[in-house]
């Protein structure tokens, strides 16, 4: 610890939330290499939590252990590589998990973020398949008897929850110096709300005056919630079963909010029709990742044009309805809300601002990088939305 200015070519020890089996993590002191020659090294202001940080420490989709945890965050360049000439020492930047290359087939057709030159990592590693992060050699001769350095895995290829972090420089999103919404706010852009604000501008193109359903109103529901008001539809229903969702939801645009606990004895499809004429809605967003309301999602929208963006990563337990599908109705699933993030995130930052989107509503905990134990139990309480950590 200490200064490190005069490190800016060698690796620096630091302090780092590492995950080493389901659930299983703390803040440990790992070693963080200088960047290749098209890399960045970054020190983090703030961090946040988002839902995949919790499905990596269970092991998915890869059991890859030991992990440095976090996708979201800010920080300021600390080192670069000889080949990075857009970025410089003392620029913010928010670190994402997809890189653009803009010329594969992918990027070339402008119809999807999913670059195949960089693509989003879930190996664990930088795009060329190598770790910036290790655990120091004698933090890991305890476990395999040797005195070397063992691989830590990035979360995609970020790894926020810590002191500093690599990052290939294609894949980082640089702050204009001009903007002046809080760095707590512009961590939360990084990955979640922008997910939920992008399925819906992105994906779904919402049009003006259309109805939407967003299932769950955390940080991507609320962002989908923010996009579809932008979007200028008429019918915004939210739904979740935390009733101290409503106001959250209210704040950001909802029209509608049903809490399915109160219906025990009715489908939610049934609940949103009853509010839609019976037709149901044009683009239902399902937030929750929970398999078996994927059925109830494609039934809650109109038949022969409704919508369903896929958002969140989870799993299936049930069978898809082949004939909900088969009546017209498109089942689309996304990665980042499919949002180029070098282009989307100044835009949306821009579009916050002017929009007054409450983007401080969504912060409703702050730790120290230290309390990480904290997030669990934080998780639990009915009105957490965002988690900040301050690194
Ligand atoms: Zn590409
Ligand atoms: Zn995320």
């Amino acid at each position: 610890m200490g200064d490190y200015s005069s490190s800016r070519r060698s690796v620096i020890t630091c302090k780092a939330v590492v995950c080493r089996g389901p659930d299983q993590w703390k803040v440990e002191e790992i070693e963080v290499d200088p960047p290749l020659a098209s890399e960045v090294r970054i020190k983090m202001l703030f961090a946040s939590v988002c839902h995949s940080d919790l499905l990596f420490s269970k092991g998915y989709p890869l059991p890859l252990y030991p992990r440095v945890l976090g996708h979201e965050g800010i920080g300021v360049v600390q080192s670069i590589g000889e080949n990075v000439k857009e970025l410089k020492e003392g620029d913010v930047v928010i670190p994402s998990p997809i890189g653009v290359c803009g010329e594969c087939e992918n990027c070339s057709s402008g119809e999807t973020n999913m670059c195949l030159t960089y693509p989003i990592s879930f190996a664990g590693l930088m795009p060329e398949g190598t770790s910036r992060l290790h655990l120091p050699a004698a933090a890991s001769s305890g476990q395999d008897g040797g005195g070397e350095r063992q691989l830590l895995y990035h979360a995609f290829s970020c790894s926020t929850w810590s002191e500093y972090l690599v990052s290939r420089a294609n894949y980082l999103v640089k702050l204009d110096p001009a903007h002046d919404l809080p760095l707590p706010h512009a961590s939360f852009l990084a990955c979640g709300f922008s997910t939920g604000f992008g399925s819906v501008q992105v994906e779904a193109r919402v049009r003006k005056g259309s109805s939407v359903v967003v299932f769950g109103l955390g940080g991507v529901g609320l962002g989908a919630v923010a996009g579809a008001k932008v979007q200028g539809a008429a019918t915004i229903i939210g739904v979740d079963k935390n009733e101290m969702k409503r106001e959250k939801g209210e704040a950001f645009g909802i029209t509608h909010f049903i809490n399915p606990d109160q219906y025990p004895d009715k489908p939610i499809s049934e609940l949103i029709r009853d509010l839609t004429g019976g037709h149901g809605v044009d683009c239902c967003i399902e937030c929750t990742g929970a398999g078996h309301l994927i059925n109830q999602a494609l039934d809650s929208t109109k038949v022969g044009k409704g919508k369903v963006v896929l958002v969140s990563a989870g799993q299936t337990n049930g069978n898809l309805n082949f004939l909900s599908l088969l009546m017209g109705r498109t089942l689309k699933g996304t990665i980042y809300g499919g949002i180029k993030p070098r282009s989307f995130l100044p835009y949306l930052l821009d579009l916050c601002k002017r929009e007054g989107i409450p983007l401080d509503k969504l912060l409703t905990h702050e730790i120290q990088l230290e309390d990480i134990a904290q997030v669990t139990e934080l998780l639990k309480r009915q009105d957490c939305v965002k988690i900040l950590i301050k690194i």
